[in-house]
């Protein structure tokens, strides 16, 4: 049985490569795509992008299974409702959402459809996430930081994955205070740090150092390409046709739960 995916953001970074990567799997068909520039241009396989404004018909027309939105999180929370609605599961890699867009979109796939969410979809961070985990609680009482490097184009600060990896290290510390850069005077106190850098083409780098008495440990990750980003995306994509409805995060997709 072939999955029929729609993309969002079709003519964006990631979707473009998305589409590449359906096009590898003879049980994968591209079927829609949207955008909101560049209407009509061809995507390969008879299909054009079509207007985000006409999502629902589309969608609806196209008979397509699973969304993949990779846009912006006021685009992703309007696509998810409309998705919903017509049944169509999700793939979600949009990040910089706010906990009310979170929560926005939690209610209205529930008892719906069945979405993956995640702000990084390659294998390497979901591992690199527990790694942080084991380091934070085995190196009691060190300093955290968390530092990440992305491209000039980026729009949210810090990543998607940066959070996540706050989130982490917070709940396994029991650490809720955290410091978004540093200027002026003043002492480190029990704070995680957090850095930002934008710079070049630079595709997606995120340390974790932790520093004690005499020594210090960094867990890195670095992609080389969103190649990464976009097969995780695609697995995903088939594995959501094939679970009961609720919110996913990549580690189900990778039977890691
Ligand atoms: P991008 O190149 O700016 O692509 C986004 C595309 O979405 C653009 O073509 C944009 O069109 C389009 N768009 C905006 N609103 C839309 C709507 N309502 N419907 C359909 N398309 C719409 O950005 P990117 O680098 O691909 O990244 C996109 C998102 O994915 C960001 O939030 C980024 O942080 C995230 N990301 C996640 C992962 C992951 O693994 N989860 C990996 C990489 C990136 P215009 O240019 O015309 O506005």
């Amino acid at each position: 049985m072939t999955v029929k995916i729609a993309v969002a953001g079709s003519k964006g970074r990631m979707g473009q490569l998305i589409i590449e990567e359906i096009r590898r799997f003879e049980d994968l068909e591209l079927v829609a795509g949207f955008d909101l520039l560049g209407v009509g241009a061809p995507l390969g396989g008879g299909v054009t992008v079509s207007d985000a404004s006409d999502m629902a018909d589309v969608l609806r027309k196209s008979r397509a299974q699973v969304l993949i939105d990779f846009t912006t999180p006021v685009a992703t929370v309007e696509n998810v409702g409309v998705a919903a609605d017509l049944g169509v599961n999700l793939v979600v890699g949009t990040t910089g959402f706010s906990e009310d867009q979170k929560k926005e979109m939690a209610r209205v796939i529930e008892g719906r459809v069945a979405a993956v969410i995640s702000p990084n979809f390659s294998i390497g961070v979901n591992l690199f996430w527990k790694l942080i985990e084991v380091a934070a609680r085995s190196l009691a009482g060190y300093d955290i930081e968390v530092i990440e490097a992305h491209h000039r184009n980026k729009m949210d600060a810090p990543s998607g994955t940066a959070a996540e990896a706050v989130r982490v290290l917070a709940r396994a510390t029991g650490r809720d205070e955290i410091v978004y850069g540093r200027e002026g005077q003043g002492l480190r106190g029990d704070e995680i740090g957090v850095h930002a850098v934008r710079a070049g083409d630079i595709v997606g780098d995120h340390t974790v150092l932790f520093a004690g008495p005499g020594e210090r440990l960094e867990i890195k990750h670095q992609a080389h390409s969103r190649q990464a980003f976009a097969s995780g995306a695609v697995r995903a994509a088939r594995w959501v046709t094939s679970v009961p409805s609720g919110v996913y995060s990549m580690d189900d997709v990778l039977g890691k739960k």
